[in-house]
């Protein structure tokens, strides 16, 4: 164990001085976890102190660490890159002293700059490797370029993150059902997976109905769980997963799964019921987004999403004022990731667009020396957006079983204007939906949610413009599904 106690050392002190991390040292590490594992069964006891495992630490040594951290990676972004050298050039701020009182002053970078032009966040002391695409449900796809690595770094703490975090071993499956074409967290889920012995399988976003064949099926491994333990998808993609599990009476007993993984999306607390009843598996969703990589958050017991600040900092901020958002209140994530982490494209105070609500006091959570947050509410496009978030409207329709998954609506001014109470427009398979439509209107009534009125679609075409979910990525398959009745009684 001396090389572990070696890389664990070095990295230690490449995290105290802001200095490049060797990947090879985090390579060693997550190496190390998963051959102790393997040897004792379970991980040694210094494993919380592993990168990204949110161990306690002194609050005096935090702050000093963000304060160097903050530092550093201005430092390196007004040094290294267009943006940010041409930002600093107008600024009355040097980088080299920069301490966290002045940090307000740092103009928050918004999606559209990024999006804009990708280059201009490269570093020039970097070698950008790969652009990772977002699916830009939101528009047009943001590029950011990562080097080798950060790959690699990044690859060392999924693999940690998926043995400690969701508890990986040699035993698991672990299915994919992500776009094909999002190379970077297909890299990540691939990469960790198999790192960690277990076994991957990539979906893609195909069919429903042949997914659900896949993850059913009988693997027939020898060492191996007999299905698929492990699944990581999107939300609408699980909703259209869930949706075409109930119809044809699939049940929890058909499949081996165990947890299920869900990101980029809210996914809602009735989702999350109907997921957990049609597959019998946990389902869990954390925080992860392509741009501020590796930084992210993590659910605790009590629904919030704690936020790591080993490999960035997080900030709550109004998003039209961008003053920070009061305790209790509801304002959109703003991220710094920091070096060494990220070397290529380097973001000080990116505007994620991410809605969430900041608790109203002092979380009491196994998590609490982490920043939490809401859960995410949803994307900030406009104040009707916060009058009532995405995830007010998916929890309220996604407990009706006859509004089709994943639901498709959308918000509209109420009479009141943008301010007021929104108009909730909704497809439903079939009108009049009477029944349907008193029991909206009454949860929305007992929710408290600021809507104005329900107007049920039976015609898409006469829905206004709907945001585009990920499980509207489908993927072609040659396939067809052979038996399309019900599958199980
Ligand atoms: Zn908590």
């Amino acid at each position: 164990m001396f090389a572990t106690a070696l890389s664990q050392l070095r990295y230690g002190a490449a995290i105290l001085t802001n200095r490049r991390i060797r990947p090879r040292d985090l390579e060693r590490l997550a190496r190390d976890l998963v051959a102790t594992i393997a040897e004792f069964g379970e991980p040694g006891e210094d494993s919380a102190l592993l990168p990204g495992r949110a161990g306690q630490v002194d609050p005096q040594l935090r702050r000093e660490v963000t304060r160097r951290s903050l530092r550093a990676t201005t430092r390196t972004a007004a040094r290294h890159t267009a943006y940010y050298r041409r930002l600093f050039a107008a600024l009355d701020l040097d980088p080299a002293t920069l301490e966290p009182e002045d940090w307000a002053r740092v103009p928050v970078t918004p999606k559209q700059a990024l999006r804009a032009l990708p280059a201009a966040f490269v570093s020039d002391a970097s070698a950008p490797a790969l652009m990772a695409l977002t699916t830009g449900t939101s528009g047009t796809p943001t590029a950011v370029w990562f080097s080798r690595a950060e790959m690699e770094g990044a690859i060392a703490f999924s693999t940690i993150s998926a043995v400690l975090g969701l508890g990986l071993r040699p035993r698991h499956t672990v299915a994919y059902a992500g776009c094909s074409r999002a190379t970077l967290p297909l890299l990540y889920a691939e990469e960790s997976t198999t790192r960690a012995g277990a076994a991957f399988v990539q979906l893609g976003t195909i069919e429903p109905a042949l997914a659900l064949d896949r993850l059913a099926a009988p693997l027939g491994l020898p060492g191996r769980s007999p299905q698929v333990t492990h699944l990581t998808t999107s939300a609408s993609y699980l909703a259209a997963l869930v949706q075409e599990a109930e119809q044809r009476k699939w049940h929890g007993g058909d499949f081996g799964l165990e947890s299920i993984s869900v990101g980029g999306e809210v996914l809602s607390a009735p989702l999350r019921r109907r997921a957990t009843e049609a597959f019998g598996a946990d389902v869990s969703s954390g925080y992860l987004m392509t741009e501020i990589l590796p930084s992210g958050a993590t659910p605790c017991t009590r629904g919030h999403l704690h936020h790591t600040t080993e490999f960035g900092h997080l900030e709550v901020l109004d998003p039209v004022t961008l003053e920070p958002t009061a305790p209790g209140g509801t304002g959109t994530v703003v991220h710094t990731p920091y070096v060494p982490y990220r070397e290529c494209t380097l973001l000080l105070r990116y505007a994620t667009g991410d809605l969430v609500r900041l608790p109203a006091g002092p979380p009491d959570c196994e998590l609490a020396h982490l920043p939490a947050t809401s859960e995410i509410l949803g994307r900030w496009t406009g104040p009707l957006s916060t009058v009532v978030t995405a995830r007010e409207v998916l929890d309220l329709v996604e407990a009706e079983p006859e509004v089709p998954l994943p639901a498709r609506y959308a918000l509209t001014e109420g009479p009141e204007g943008p301010d007021g109470p929104a108009r909730l427009h909704l497809l439903v398979p079939r009108l009049p939906a009477t029944g349907l439509l008193g029991r909206l209107e009454e949860r929305a009534a007992a929710a408290g949610l600021r809507l104005s009125d329900i107007v049920l679609h039976e015609d898409r075409a006469a829905l206004p413009p709907t945001t585009p979910v990920r499980a509207d990525l489908r993927e072609h398959s040659f396939e067809s599904v052979g038996d399309p009745g019900p599958r199980r009684h």
